[in-house]
């Protein structure tokens, strides 16, 4: 008999739509009392829209919603075979871990700056090699790292691989340069319900860039005119992770009293195996 089919899982997994809390906390353009992981305190969040992932903005550090979602897998990486870490407050004492940021700026920045082995890092454009300073800032083309072999425990990137021309080529370049055991911890925009990456651009016979879809550019701090985006990835990216070495784990993280809620709460740790 298949006639109850229909209530096993399947895949896709379909989310619900925004929660009825989080209906209350839009509207009310206030989200509450939370514990920041980020900065430690117990603080509010201000909530200026329903894109709850880019807003919910700590009052005393300024994170995001999406920042503290990547600080809270974060700590669960720092925690193997550690004591408890309740906030990157805790998680930059851990003086034998080498953490590596793909953006110079923000609120996990902030607090990782005072980690013993942090290093950080931009893409300033293709006129610089990577490992070149720039404006004091160490220039990085994650497609070709200047890092050695295996010397990385910890890399994070937020909404950084939707701009590389061959983030595959980069995960590669993740893959060499962390060490056994290592992570990657990162958000990208991802289709949960989709199985083919979507490319947003292509190259036509003689190499030149086409542009597949209507051009879409993200906020970048750097780019007064943003940040082209290359791809919008899906479950391929999950196969192609595992073809290169990757475990990798998708979060859907819903801790409120962190300051973490909606439907978007997404991070991905590729570990090293
Ligand atoms: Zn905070």
């Amino acid at each position: 008999m298949i006639t109850k089919i229909n209530n096993f899982i399947k895949y896709p997994l379909y989310f619900s739509p925004i929660s009825y809390f989080e209906k209350i906390i839009v509207n009310s353009h206030f989200g509450g009392l939370i514990k920041c992981i980020v900065c430690g305190s117990i603080s509010l969040i201000n909530v200026k829209d329903n894109n709850l992932r880019e807003t919910c903005v700590c009052i005393k550090c300024g994170s995001t919603n999406r920042q503290r979602q990547i600080a809270y897998v974060c700590l669960e990486a720092g925690l193997q075979n550690r004591k408890h870490l309740s906030s990157l407050k805790d998680f930059i004492k851990l003086d034998d871990f080498v953490v590596y940021n793909t953006e110079a700026s923000g609120a996990i920045h902030c607090q990782l700056l005072k980690m013993k082995n942090y290093i950080y890092s931009e893409y300033f454009g293709i006129s610089y090699t990577s490992g070149d300073i720039v404006n004091n800032i160490m220039h990085q083309d994650l497609m070709d790292m200047s890092f050695s072999n295996e010397t990385i425990d910890l890399m994070i990137s937020s909404d950084v691989f939707e701009h590389i021309p061959d983030p595959y080529k980069a995960h590669k370049e993740v893959y060499r340069v962390l060490k056994h055991g290592g992570r990657h911890i990162f958000t990208v925009p991802f289709y949960q319900t989709e199985f083919l990456d979507e490319d947003r651009i292509g190259n036509d016979n003689e190499g030149n860039i086409v542009h597949l879809k209507k051009p879409l550019y993200h906020e970048d701090p750097l780019r007064p005119e943003g940040a082209l985006v290359y791809k919008i990835f899906s479950l391929e990216m999950l196969v192609k992770l595992r073809k290169i070495g990757f475990r990798t784990n998708l979060y859907h993280i819903y801790k409120p009293l962190y300051g973490i809620l909606g439907k978007n709460a997404i991070v991905f740790e590729a570990i090293k195996e």
